[in-house]
């Protein structure tokens, strides 16, 4: 079965997806995107993905191409065509097609493409259960990082430059020494001491909506948890780190730089929010 993309109005195989060469998602990366995933058929947190969605569209002073609820249906409806019940939802929204020029075009339609891809659940859970590498990069974004911005230029070169060093994230590092985020993830530490800490979501990164249901969950097993920049140095010495994200879920970092992170295995805190995000993922499941 050929894969379904909706398009701009229209369901249709992925080898008949097109868009317009004058899209200003395509010439400027002037657009914004969200990505969920859909775990036993339930898409994850949609509401969240749909707020923050229509934030970053607010910020950028775009239009929204329907409501939010016929948008939700349209998710639901190209997970369905695709029958993804282990997978990822895909979701870009353009400013739309308008002859080239930098500013705001008078007038535009917001170009919406949805596409649907199945995840192997099982490699994931393999990689959570062993921990991952992680590199850390400089932080060459801009100011607006809180904006899901589909102008990915600097994530997309960290993350290159991570793999090419056998990691599967790139930690960023900010101008002054500190970790934003990872280049498509939030990043958590558990210090010396114990504490378990985040950068604010006040600071310039993405709001992740994993980070926000661990912050969530978190209180609800009260688990303490502090949100602050912490620096690369801290975090060599952490006892554990984990990234978030929608696709990872909560991901231990067993290595950073080539160095171990606590004992270099997966720890106690780490595998805790790995069994209480999972009991997360299952409360979706009717
Ligand atoms: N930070 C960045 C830069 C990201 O691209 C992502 C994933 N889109 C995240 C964090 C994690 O966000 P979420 O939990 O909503 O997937």
């Amino acid at each position: 079965m050929s894969r379904i993309a909706y398009v701009n109005g229209a369901y249709q195989s992925m080898a008949d997806a097109m868009v317009n060469i004058e899209d200003r998602g395509y010439q400027f990366a002037d657009g914004v995107y969200e990505g969920i995933l859909v775990y036993k058929g339930a898409l994850i947190d949609l509401d969240p993905h749909i707020e923050r969605l229509w934030r970053s569209l607010g910020e950028l002073q775009m239009a929204a191409p329907m409501g939010k609820g016929p948008l939700g249906f349209v998710i639901r409806e190209v997970v369905r065509r695709n029958r993804v019940q282990n997978g990822f939802v895909y979701l870009q929204i353009t400013r739309g097609v308008a002859p080239r020029d930098h500013a705001f075009p008078e007038f535009s339609i917001p170009a919406l493409t949805i596409t649907c891809k199945r995840l192997n659940s099982d490699a994931i859970e393999q990689r959570a259960r062993k921990g991952v590498a992680a590199s850390s990069q400089p932080d060459m974004r801009w100011g607006r990082c809180d904006v899901k911005s589909i102008s990915l230029l600097p994530n997309i070169l960290a993350k290159q430059a991570a793999r090419e060093v056998g990691a599967f994230e790139a930690i960023l590092i900010d101008d002054d020494g500190l970790v934003s985020e990872g280049s498509s993830t939030n990043i958590w530490m558990v210090s010396t001491s114990g504490e378990l800490i985040t950068r604010s979501t006040d600071d310039n990164i993405l709001p992740g909506i994993t980070r926000a249901s661990i912050k969530t969950l978190c209180a609800a097993h009260q688990i303490s948890f502090t949100e602050r920049a912490f620096t690369l140095e801290e975090a060599m010495d952490a006892r554990e780190m984990f990234l978030t994200s929608s696709t990872a879920g909560a991901m231990p970092i067993v290595t950073l730089d080539g160095c171990m992170v606590g004992d270099g295995k997966v720890g106690p805190v780490s595998l805790k929010m790995i069994d209480i995000y999972r009991k997360h993922l299952d409360s979706h499941v009717t």
